[in-house]
């Protein structure tokens, strides 16, 4: 017995945690810096945390109540109906709702490259094939309408992130207009909002109830620090109707999700403290790297050096952990996440002695 022919699906493979790094190091967790998985620096909402633990004795019922009361907090936030907010277990699960909902054998989708690489992942779990739109290092990674419409070829969903991972480049509102009108009327253009906080743009989340072809995607990963809580949604077009009920798993975030995710909205304090902490960072990064960095929306910035791997593995030895982007087809590029200050500031110092 065999499962399906998988040869063309790839692993994803995720930053490694902590503590393996300490483990194989053989030092105390605690002395190493860990920037290289776009975590929030100050740790989850404390409010977040209460409620996991005050709801902790209600993890044997079925997150009912819980999961109406945050779709509803969701539409509140954002101003639309709730019918339009596909919770999922972390922007993930919404891709993999969204190509559920959209995707007939052998649909075709555009990704960028480099990008997010679950967007290649979930299209071919669902039976779609994936091409890519290059952001080139040698315009600096910009995003622009054409750089999409370039690779463009009547694919049923076009993923953009903005601000995008890794690079921190953002796609302007005029040229998410410009590609949405000079795409096919049946092509979707998904924006990845999973950084939106840390932009100074506005959201596209408006345009989800002005027309029938932009969706967009947010979850409580970065901003929020729930990244261990797997909670995400995507907010769609009012005209898509009950597609999020005809394809979503029952119950598609637990019931401690939910409560952390209710806590977290309300806690515009710790959100505040972590915008504030990562634009600091990030100016900070910008200003004191010696190599050369990348204007950045997100929680991290892109910075060049001569060799990924080799920058990545020595700054490790030095107790900072940082992103090797060659897996993202850049090997002479690492991404080094918002930390707190003292973190971020001794994540320049080695960084700047090993260059
Ligand atoms: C982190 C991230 C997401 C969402 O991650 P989840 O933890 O599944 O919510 C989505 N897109 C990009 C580009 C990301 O970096």
């Amino acid at each position: 017995m065999q499962p399906r022919d998988l040869s063309t699906h790839s692993v994803y493979r995720a930053g490694r945690g902590i503590e393996e790094v300490a483990r194989e190091l053989d030092v105390d967790p605690d002395e190493l810096v860990k920037l290289s998985s776009n975590e929030n620096p100050l740790g989850p909402s404390p409010a977040a945390v209460e409620a996991i633990q005050q709801h902790a004795s209600h993890s044997h019922t079925y997150p009912k109540s819980s999961h109406t009361d945050l779709i509803d907090a969701i539409a509140r936030e954002w101003d639309v109906s709730p019918s339009q907010v596909w919770l999922a277990n972390g922007g993930d699960g919404a891709l993999d709702y969204l190509a559920r909902a959209f995707l007939e054998p052998d649909d075709r989708v555009l990704v960028p490259q480099p990008g997010f690489a679950y967007y290649p992942m979930s299209a071919r779990y669902h039976h779609g094939t994936v091409g890519t739109y290059q952001l080139d290092k040698a315009d600096d990674f910009e995003q622009t309408a054409t750089t999409v419409l370039e690779s463009y070829d009547g694919e049923r969903i076009v993923y953009v992130t903005s601000p995008h991972n890794p690079t921190g480049r953002e796609l302007p509102r005029a040229e998410l207009l410009a590609l949405a009108d000079q795409t096919d009327d049946s092509t979707l253009i998904l924006i990845d909002e999973a950084y939106a906080e840390f932009s100074e743009t506005d959201s596209a989340v408006d345009l989800v109830d002005q027309r029938d072809d932009i969706a967009v995607l947010r979850t409580f990963s970065k901003a929020y620090g729930l990244a261990g809580v797997r909670l995400g949604y995507l907010l769609a077009p009012p005209t898509w109707a009950d597609a999020y009920e005809r394809v979503t798993t029952p119950f598609a975030a637990s019931e401690l999700a939910c409560r952390a995710g209710l806590a977290a909205l309300e806690d515009d304090a710790h959100l505040d403290n972590t915008i504030e902490l990562v634009r600091w960072a990030r100016e900070y990064m910008h200003d004191r790297l010696q190599p050369p960095t990348w204007p950045s929306g997100g929680n991290f910035v892109l910075t060049a050096v001569d060799d990924a791997q080799a920058v990545a593995h020595a700054s490790k030895e030095h107790g900072v952990i940082v992103r090797d982007c060659t897996s993202f087809g850049l090997s002479d590029c690492i991404r080094i996440s918002c930390g707190t200050r003292e973190a971020t500031k001794r994540a320049v110092d080695v960084i700047n002695d090993i260059v």
